[in-house]
């Protein structure tokens, strides 16, 4: 039977719930599929802080080499806002993307048919959208240097270089080719000089993909262009703070932020998350939808080259959805029945 190492960083806030959920689903598919996991828990973010006074202590940095795949929740929350940077759990993440060399974030939302009344926008706009941001991870103005910071003055940088943008152009092209056929590349050239770059740069990359129609847009367009007209895109490429921002107003077309997994790929192991945070005004309620982590799971399926496993997630989650169960952030969306965190992944799990 094929055994595959799992690494489990469930964080903080709502990480360890979701997360729970997301083991029992696999744990339910490996027995169809005659598959096996080993699931190893390792510290991460402000649960690390409180015990190795570290937000990534390097055993969790070992545990993850030493993985086939990464399954992780979410961290942070108001415990440890006040710490120093360093110490903070954000920093934690931070330091394990560029650790295990993660640099590019595929960000898919796909509209559940089941849910095209979830959205707040009109479901003629919505229906059938399948779009998927291509975010840079570890480079743009989030680790830039120079970065300071007194009670008068504050700055960061915006670095990219022609290396990192071929690096995640690539990614984003052969997402592409697998899909739609259509890069739309986030920038703004019209003020930023390292957006000029990063088109010139996106532009000779291109020409490797004959196939792939490339676009390139303005941030703020593509902000509008989002809830205006979302099937108009097919892969979204763009840097770290455009991307973090875009995808999470992705999420409102697709309904709930609590649907939205991700994949960080690039380095030896990839990682898998939901995109949400770690929400602590939900902790410990039973209310969070686990969904994004479930799906996040079935992304980590499909990089382990398990496409029917992959499959049967994702058929299930649709089948939930049809039935009429809803966490109660879609409890306004044509729900039947409101159910738990843990009720939610139990009925995944069982079909
Ligand atoms: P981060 O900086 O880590 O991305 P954030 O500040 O963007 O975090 P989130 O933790 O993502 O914030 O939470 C944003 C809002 O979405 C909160 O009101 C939270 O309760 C809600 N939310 C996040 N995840 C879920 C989920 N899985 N189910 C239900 N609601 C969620
Ligand atoms: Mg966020």
């Amino acid at each position: 039977m094929k055994t595959y190492k799992i690494a489990v960083l469930k964080g903080d806030g709502i990480g360890p719930e979701i997360v729970d959920e997301a083991i029992k689903v696999l744990d339910a598919v490996a027995e169809k599929e005659g598959i096996n996991f080993e699931f190893n828990e390792y510290l991460i973010g402000g649960s690390a802080v409180d015990v190795f006074d570290n937000p990534c202590p390097d055993e969790t940095i070992k545990g993850c080499l030493n993985s086939d795949a990464i399954l992780f929740g979410s961290i942070g929350g108001p415990k440890w806002d006040k710490l120093p940077k360093e110490k903070r759990p954000e920093s934690g993440l931070l330091k394990l993307r560029k650790s295990l060399g993660l640099f590019a974030n595929i960000r898919p939302a796909i509209i559940f048919d089941e849910l095209v009344n979830a959205s707040t926008l009109k479901p003629e706009v919505i229906k059938g959208v399948d779009l998927t941001v291509v975010r840079e991870l570890t480079g743009g103005i989030y680790f830039g240097e120079p970065r300071y910071k007194d009670d008068n003055k504050a700055y960061n940088t915006m670095i990219y270089t022609r290396e990192e943008i071929e690096k995640i152009a690539h990614v984003a092209f052969k997402e592409a080719s697998k899909r739609n056929k259509k890069v739309t590349s986030v920038d703004k050239a019209n003020v930023l000089e390292v957006s000029e770059l990063w088109r010139e740069v996106v532009e000779e990359v291109a020409k490797n993909y004959p196939d792939v129609e490339l676009e390139h847009m303005y941030v703020d367009n593509a902000a509008m262009q989002l809830i205006r007209d979302p099937k108009q895109f097919d892969v979204i490429l763009t840097g770290n703070i455009f991307g973090d921002i875009l995808s999470d107003e992705a999420s409102m077309i697709v309904g709930s932020i609590g649907l939205l997994p991700s994949a960080s790929i690039g380095g030896k192991v990839g990682l898998f998350e939901p995109i949400h945070g770690s929400a602590p005004d939900i902790a410990g309620q039973g209310i969070a939808n686990p969904i994004a982590t479930i799906l996040s799971a079935s992304m980590m399926l499909d990089y382990l080259d398990e496409k029917k496993a992959a499959d049967r997630i994702k058929k299930s989650i649709k089948k939930v959805l049809a039935d009429g169960y809803r966490t109660k952030d879609l409890s306004s969306f044509d729900a039947k029945e409101i159910v738990t965190t843990s009720e939610m992944g139990s009925l995944i799990a069982e079909n």
